[in-house]
């Protein structure tokens, strides 16, 4: 297979690394055919892979590089801390500031817990909402992805679905047996379920918009819906923003949509391109968390000073200019792939909210896992290749989200337009 660029580096190093690494990968989403590229460098909106190839970036690393890459006052920021120490296993006046932050500005912020992810966030979560409630059974939308640990690794989205295990193996089925699934923008399903189970689910979890099964909104007034039938039958709302927290709004889709749950998951962009995870919600919740309460989590590097300073560091910059630059350079490209679509009578469905977008190659709107799933998978692998090809890298999966960061504008944004455009005719 030739992508038509010159990776000989890449594919030495792969070939190297799949001695030593699982197909030459720590996480599946970073594996594509015949073998990914090896980064170098990166700075700003761009990645430099071994070889010298240069590519504008709308992975950003699924997610968490909203700055750009090297933001330099994070990098001046965390140096300093550096040189103070990386971990000390005490509590610092930085995790104050940072929980402060984020009380400031998510609405449904109350009491804020560091962890070291995403998928560690959305498992505390889970727990403390059966253990304050004393029931076993969760809701999770299909499609939906929360990390990659037993609760919720079922009919899920990301790597678990490009890779086609959405049900991973090792995976006790009465674990499972313990998340309902339902889809996303049904209102009578969810009805339904609930009804069905109403004294045994402790929590409906979601990401407000999907964003690891491409990008799927909630329909005008679905979050809404799910807001008030959770508070009927007292059970609690996790709002997974570990995507759309600080990148849809300050405070997130809740925010964005004016939905605010009981608790909420953000990670990826709080910490400024280090690992972070965090677990917040009301104080009368977050209260159940040991050492306050019985409900155990706990960790050596939560909290840890380089990640907390390099979040700090992110949020300062996160301005009103912030919001308005990356949504609009967003609009401007996913405009620009339907209109390219659409000229060429090329099936599509573009999805786009804030900065986050997807195309789908199929026809009719995609609101769900199912309508997902319908899109040409062969069509969307050409329009990849074609963008790496030229010089533009997006996630290489139909089932992950682009993203645009303060550093996609001008020339940039010329460029890849051109880029889009120049695969687009090479559809026929
Ligand atoms: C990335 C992601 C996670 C998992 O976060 P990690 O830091 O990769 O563990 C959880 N939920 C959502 C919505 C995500 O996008």
């Amino acid at each position: 297979m030739d992508i038509g660029l010159n990776l000989s580096k890449s594919k030495e190093l792969f070939e190297e690394a799949k001695k030593y690494l699982v197909k030459g990968v720590n996480s599946p989403v970073r594996y594509f055919r015949p073998h990914p590229f090896f980064v170098d460098y990166a700075k700003d909106c761009y990645l430099f892979d071994v070889d010298g190839n240069r590519y504008i970036d709308y992975c950003l690393a699924y997610g968490p590089m909203v700055l750009g890459h090297g933001n330099s006052y994070v990098i001046k920021k965390v140096m300093e801390q550096l040189e103070r120490g990386t971990l000390y296993g005490c509590p610092t006046e930085k995790e104050i500031i940072l929980a402060k932050e984020i009380v400031k500005r998510v609405p449904s912020a109350e009491i804020v817990r560091f962890v070291n992810s995403g998928t560690e966030a959305t498992m505390s979560a889970i727990r403390l909402a059966r253990g304050i409630t004393g029931r076993k059974k969760i809701v999770k939308f299909d499609g939906a992805y929360h990390g990659a640990h037993d609760y919720v690794l079922v009919k899920s989205g990301s790597g678990a679905l490009t890779h086609g295990v959405p049900n991973s193996p090792g995976i006790p089925e009465e674990t499972t047996r313990n998340t309902i699934l339902v889809p996303l923008n049904d209102e009578d399903a969810l009805r339904k379920v609930i009804k069905e189970n109403k004294d045994e689910i402790s929590c409906v979890i979601m990401e407000p918009v999907m964003g690891n099964i491409g990008c799927i909104p909630p329909k005008d007034g679905y979050l809404e819906f799910v807001r008030e039938i959770t508070e009927e039958w007292d059970i609690l709302l996790i709002f997974d923003e570990v995507i759309t927290g600080f990148r849809l709004a300050p405070g997130g889709a809740q925010e964005y949509y004016g939905v605010i749950p009981d608790l909420t998951t953000l990670g990826k962009i709080l910490g400024g391109g280090f690992p972070i995870g965090a677990l917040v919600g009301r104080e009368d919740l977050m209260e159940h968390l040991s050492p306050s309460g019985p409900v155990y989590q706990a960790g050596t590097f939560n909290g840890n000073p380089i990640s907390i300073t390099a979040g700090i560091a992110t949020l300062e910059q996160l301005d009103e200019d912030f919001y308005r630059k990356t949504f609009r350079s967003a609009e401007k490209i996913y405009k620009f792939i339907g209109e390219c679509a659409e000229k060429r009578n090329i099936p599509h469905c573009v999805n786009g909210v804030g900065s986050m977008f997807q195309i789908y190659f199929t026809d009719g709107q995609v609101l769900d896992y199912e309508s997902a799933k319908r899109s040409n998978i062969e069509m969307f692998n050409r329009y990849f290749y074609g963008l790496l090809k030229r010089g533009v890298f997006i996630p290489p999966s139909q089932f992950e989200c682009c993203f645009t960061s303060v550093k996609h504008e001008g020339e940039v944004i010329e460029e890849t337009l051109r880029a889009i455009e120049e695969v687009f005719k090479k559809f026929q």
